[in-house]
C-alpha cells in the first residue's frame, strides 16, 4: 500500500503530483512510482512532462500529474511535527508581535521553556521572530509580558501543506491542479 511521504519532502521538477478521485492534490511522489502505479492501473495520467522515459523498445512521456482511480481509505491524517510545518501552521507569523517573516528570520519558541519542563511538541512550540524570542528568553509568556493570539495546537492535515506555496517553484504541468480554486 501507499507509504507516507514526509510532509517536508522536497519535490523535484521530475516528481509527479497525485490527485485523489475528486481531483484534489494529495501527495507528491517520484515519477518512477507514478509509472508503476500507472502500469498497475491504479492511476490515470492527466498531464505529462516534455521529457520522455526511454525503454529498450519505446519511449513514453513522463507523468507530471496522475489521478487515483480508487478513493483513498479514510484514516486520520497526521501532520508531522517539524520546523517547516510549525511555520506553516502559524502562517510564518511571529506569535508574539504578529509580524510575518521569512523562514530564515523565524525561530521555534518553546512557550513553556525547556528548562521548566516544556516539551517540543505542537502544543508547546510556536513560531517567533528572533527579537521576540530573545526578549522572552527562558520565561513563560506571562512572565515576559507577552501574549499568544491562541494556544498552539496540532494542525489538521491539509494537502496544501505538502505543496510548494511559491508558484514559480511549481512545474508548469501542475499549475492547473494546485492553484485552480473551485
Ligand atoms: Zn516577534
Amino acid at each position: 500500500m501507499e507509504t507516507d511521504e514526509p510532509a517536508e519532502a522536497l519535490y523535484e521538477a521530475t516528481d509527479t503530483l497525485v490527485l485523489d478521485v475528486g481531483y484534489q492534490p494529495v501527495k507528491i511522489i517520484r515519477w518512477q512510482r507514478a509509472i508503476c502505479m500507472s502500469v498497475l492501473e491504479k492511476v490515470e495520467v492527466l498531464a505529462h512532462y516534455a521529457w520522455a522515459i526511454h525503454t529498450v523498445n519505446e519511449a513514453f512521456p513522463a507523468p507530471a500529474v496522475v489521478r487515483l482511480l480508487t478513493p483513498l481509505r479514510l484514516r486520520p491524517q497526521v501532520v508531522r511535527f517539524s520546523r517547516r510545518n510549525v511555520y506553516i501552521r502559524d502562517d510564518h507569523r511571529c506569535q508574539y508581535c504578529g509580524e510575518v517573516f521569512g523562514a530564515s528570520d523565524l525561530t521555534l519558541d518553546h512557550v513553556v521553556p525547556r528548562v521548566a519542563g516544556g516539551k517540543t511538541s505542537w502544543t508547546n512550540v510556536v513560531a517567533a521572530c528572533r527579537p521576540c524570542n530573545r526578549r522572552k528568553g527562558g520565561r513563560t509568556p506571562e512572565q515576559a509580558g507577552l501574549t499568544l493570539p491562541r494556544p498552539p495546537s496540532r494542525p489538521r492535515w491539509s494537502p496544501q501543506a505538502l505543496l510548494p506555496r511559491v508558484p514559480e517553484r511549481v512545474p508548469d504541468a501542475w499549475r492547473d491542479w494546485i492553484f485552480a480554486t473551485p
